[in-house]
């Protein structure tokens, strides 16, 4: 998922969030250990990307336009704060695309897979948030592995442009549980701190729109 263009230069804070119409939470220090996980993620990312001698450029079939659900709140801020930073007229535009998507979208629940949606973030092939984009979003493409202390270890293949493309052994897997577990480790302290215990289970579009209402 490629980098887009149409961020403002200048850095805008997002560690207040107002959750109630009581309190306010400083989210900023969640954000900052967030944003070291992204980094490590995305040196992973290179790093495999390289070996495999992989890009996404030229791509046809943009995974920005596959469902992806998000499970964490901390994210959603990261997503948040990234949102922020576009132009007025940007954030007008990708509210209304995200509105059109959840329409779409509620038309096909429980069938998502079998569905193409474009990200109402996604200009022209580019990510608007790129620095801001979850976990899933920078990591997806490559193969990758994850292990859970029940299920055991789950794999990814990577996706079908790699399938297609990739002439090498595939011995080269991103472990993504580090990444998980230090996410998961914020989460629940973001989620303890604000006494939050609402499963979160939203796309990128559900994001924003829930983000305009805060
Ligand atoms: S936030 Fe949207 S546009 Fe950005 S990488 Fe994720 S799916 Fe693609």
């Amino acid at each position: 998922m490629e980098e887009g263009s149409n961020l403002l230069t200048a850095h805008q804070s997002f560690t207040e969030v107002r959750m109630s119409q009581k309190v306010d939470y400083d989210i900023g220090k969640y954000l900052d250990r967030l944003y070291e996980v992204y980094g490590e993620i995305d040196h992973a990312y290179k790093e495999s990307a390289v070996y495999y001698g992989f890009s996404c450029k030229g791509c046809e079939e943009n995974c920005c336009d596959t469902v992806f659900y998000h499970y964490s709140l901390v994210e959603y801020f990261g997503l948040l704060e990234g949102f922020e930073k576009l132009t007025e007229d940007l954030k007008d535009r990708s509210l209304e695309r995200a509105r059109d998507y959840v329409r779409e979208l509620n038309r096909h629940r429980g069938k998502e897979s079998l569905i193409r949606i474009m990200c109402p973030l996604n200009y022209d092939g580019l990510c608007c948030v790129y620095e801001n984009r979850p976990l899933i979003c920078e990591i997806h493409g490559l193969p990758g592995e994850l292990h859970h202390p029940v299920k055991g270890r789950e794999g990814f293949e990577g996706c079908s442009r790699f399938g297609k493309t990739n002439e090498k052994d595939g011995e080269k897997v991103i472990d993504r549980t580090p990444f998980y577990t230090r996410i998961a480790t914020l989460e629940s302290q973001l989620r303890r701190e604000m006494g939050y215990l609402i499963k979160f289970r939203k796309t990128i579009a559900e994001m924003l729109i829930d983000g305009d209402l805060l």
